[in-house]
């Protein structure tokens, strides 16, 4: 849906016109500034300054500091343009001067490295008085600057910022040309009618929109560029503000078309699925599967999020909802992350769901399908009209060739790892699609609103009986001697063993070569046991060989990447290796070690450090040793990595904010919320809405708005 072409309120036109039109910016510079900043002038307009600096306040060379921003007055005295060798550099050019303020007699050079020396004669003449600004140094007993950042007569000394903001630099680029061509792009600022009541505009002071965003790239005070500042508030509000009516929008559209579910009584089926599970349901899980049965049955459509810790039982509770749901002779889909994760699900729903002869099928894509062309020909068909009713796979689930026949729920399993856009997709579907997504990772109430609007939340806050806590260490890999002996030891008596090596998307061969060298490492130390290995890059048939033989217990150990991380359900495993652990978010961790724990037998989880960590990484991992809630996990990755290891929006693309800090904006989330809710109540206000949508680049939800 993302490439219909959006056609934007033409009052905000230019700030969708291209780099080009500022001068200084040609081809080359525009392509670097693409792909870093963005396209447009309002992606300059969003590259904020990291910090400012106020360029007067030392502005005498008699108490300056070393390493201090000096702006101040000289006289050049000297020249120096004889090559001589400084700071092992060759071609410097050293020019002498004396300060101008009280205290006439103070020297200070100049230097400057390079050859240039002519572009130097034409601005320093002996005699002459200059305007210097730049970081001053003490050196061998004498002051200087090298390469100040203005050099300037006395009568062009306005054109140094009182306060300068200081902007992330790339390659190519230095901070008098981020500063021109952002002061460009302010003056390109169009009139906007403002979108905000003015009961909040009041109650928070707010400054309006141009103002705001000219303020933090034209600060009157170190303050103003600040992260707490009034105009980036004023800014994360309207960030906000956009982010609420979307998700509101999205939110209509799903729950607009009711469907009238004929609930035709199939507690037959249902009752002989509870007979024939291995296990009682918790209470727990029943009151969710009532929760969720409720909503399936009501005439309104359900958008629900089911938490529950991971290892707590999600996925029984999911595959009941998909039980009643399609009672009414409808199609019901689990879509999953990966294809470890599909296959599993496929495997153990198949096995659950024999007893009532019911079919289920599995839709891998098709590069990586199990199934031949034929045979996935076949699955598709069948899903198309309608004679599967329990459908189970990955992202080829929501591609364009597939349609279903009558889709009335989709589950969305380890939601971190999907985005907003894909969610949207599933239900675009069918008419009317009701909608569970599954978490492990539970999400601190603030971010579940912007990340998905006020959704319904289930919680499963039990874990089956009888399971038992596990046991974390976390160690130093020059330990890894007797973490080896004590393996061989638990493997003798029956254990096994996960052991996982980070992955890095950027140089997945280098990682791939880190696993492999662990692999063929155990290998020689444990001659006499079956290893596997799992990765990403393995072919389907490779891959499900490894985890069946270290399933069935034929291996002992098997030697992962991440691609373990999710879901997989293997309740005889009961150790679980992490090397480079420092490399994990907290959140992932607890991810992977919920692989363990699964069954009522101990487990035990060996967080393995490359030596010499800091020691606030060091305390990091050490809150995964202090508690097994992965609720206080999530909450300290968000304090210590920020909203995208919470969401997983690194892999999903779910959020990523340019002015909102959820640390010193969430209180105004519910703020937003209202402000949403009354902006989308009354029509007149759809210009206004498409103008603020639009700036954030909410694509998705303008057509909603236009559509609706
Ligand atoms: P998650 O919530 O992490 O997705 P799973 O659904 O994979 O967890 O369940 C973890 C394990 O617990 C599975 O082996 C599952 O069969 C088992 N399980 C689920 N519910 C119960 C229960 N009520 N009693 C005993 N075992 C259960
Ligand atoms: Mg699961």
């Amino acid at each position: 849906m993302s490439n219909l072409i959006i056609k934007r309120p033409e009052n905000i036109f230019g700030l969708f016109s291209s780099l080009l039109n500022i001068n200084g910016v040609g081809e080359k510079k525009l392509r670097l500034l693409e792909k870093k900043i963005g396209p447009y002038i309002i992606n300059l307009l969003f590259y904020l300054p990291i910090k400012s600096i106020n360029r007067f306040k030392n502005t005498s060379l008699k108490n300056i500091n070393h390493g201090e921003i000096i702006t101040c007055e000289v006289e050049v005295i000297e020249i120096n343009m004889q090559p001589y060798k400084f700071r092992n550099k060759n071609n410097i050019s050293r020019i002498i001067t004396f300060g101008l303020d009280e205290e006439k007699s103070i020297r200070l050079d100049i230097i400057y490295f390079g050859k240039n020396t002519q572009y130097l004669k034409n601005i320093y003449k002996v005699g002459n008085k200059i305007i210097i600004s730049g970081k001053f140094e003490s050196f061998n007993g004498l002051g200087q600057i090298v390469h100040p950042d203005y050099v300037l007569t006395d009568n062009q000394r306005g054109q140094i910022p009182k306060i300068e903001p200081v902007y992330p630099l790339f390659l190519g680029v230095n901070q008098k040309f981020i500063y021109k061509i952002i002061n460009q792009s302010i003056k390109k600022i169009p009139n906007i009618p403002e979108w905000l009541s003015d009961k909040v505009v009041e109650e928070y002071k707010f400054s309006n929109w141009q103002d705001s965003i000219t303020k933090l790239h034209n600060p009157e005070n170190i303050a103003d560029a600040e992260l707490n500042s009034i105009y980036r508030k004023r800014l994360a509000f309207d960030e906000l503000l956009a982010n609420q009516i979307s998700m509101l929008l999205i939110k209509n559209k799903i729950s607009k078309i009711n469907r009238n579910l004929s609930s035709k009584n199939n507690s037959q089926i249902i009752e002989k699925f509870y007979k024939s599970l291995p296990f009682k349901l918790t209470k727990n899980q029943i009151e969710v599967v009532n929760e969720i049965k409720k909503d399936i049955h009501d005439d309104k459509t359900m958008v629900r999020m089911l938490q529950g810790d991971v290892g707590s039982g999600k996925t029984i509770v999911a595959l009941i909802s998909m039980l009643h749901a399609i009672s009414d002779g409808s199609q019901s889909v689990l879509l999953v992350p990966t294809e470890i994760l599909a296959l599993q699900h496929y495997n153990t729903v198949k096995n659950l769901l024999t007893p009532i002869n019911m079919e289920v099928v599995l839709l891998l894509g098709e590069s990586r399908s199990i199934h031949s062309k034929k045979e996935r020909m076949e699955i598709i068909n069948n899903i198309a009209e309608g004679n599967v009713k329990v459908i189970i796979g990955t992202h080829a689930l929501i591609s364009k060739k597939i349609t279903y026949k009558n889709l009335s729920l989709a589950v969305i399993d380890e939601q971190h790892r999907f985005g907003v856009k894909q969610r949207y997709e599933i239900t675009q579907k069918s008419t009317n699609v009701n909608i569970l997504v599954m978490t492990a990772t539970p999400i601190p109430r603030s971010l579940a609103l912007t990340a998905y609007g006020d959704m319904d939340i289930s919680i499963i806050n039990e874990k089956p009986i009888g399971r038992q806590p596990i046991k974390t260490y976390v160690l130093p890999q020059s330990k890894i001697n007797e973490v080896l002996l004590s393996m061989e030891r638990a493997i003798k008596n029956g254990a096994l063993i996960y052991w996982v090596c980070p992955l890095i998307e950027e140089s997945e061969n280098i990682d791939l070569i880190a696993v492999n060298e662990r692999f063929d490492f155990l290998i020689n130390y444990f001659p006499n046991i079956e290893i596997s290995l799992v990765h990403g890059k393995q072919n389907q048939i490779e891959r499900e060989k490894a985890i069946n033989n270290f399933k069935i217990g034929k291996s002992k150990v098997l030697v992962a990447t991440t691609v373990i991380e999710v879901g997989v359900d293997i309740p005889d495993a009961t150790i679980m290796v992490i090397e480079c652990a420092e490399r994990f978010g907290l959140s992932q961790i607890h991810q992977l070690r919920g692989r363990v724990g699964r069954s009522n037998k101990e487990s035990s989880c060996i967080l393995l450090y490359k030596s010499q960590l800091n020691p606030i990484a060091h305390s990091r991992l050490k809150i995964l040793k202090e508690t097994d809630d992965g609720f206080k996990i999530s909450e300290n990755d968000l304090i210590l990595r920020g909203p995208g290891e919470v969401l997983g929006s690194k892999q999903s693309g779910n959020i990523d904010f340019k002015f909102i800090d959820l640390h010193l904006h969430s209180d105004l989330i519910p703020v937003a919320r209202d402000e949403a809710v009354n902006l989308l109540k009354n029509d007149n206000d759809h210009k206004k809405i498409n103008t603020l949508l639009s700036i954030f680049e909410n694509n998705e939800a303008i057509k909603l708005l236009k559509g609706g």
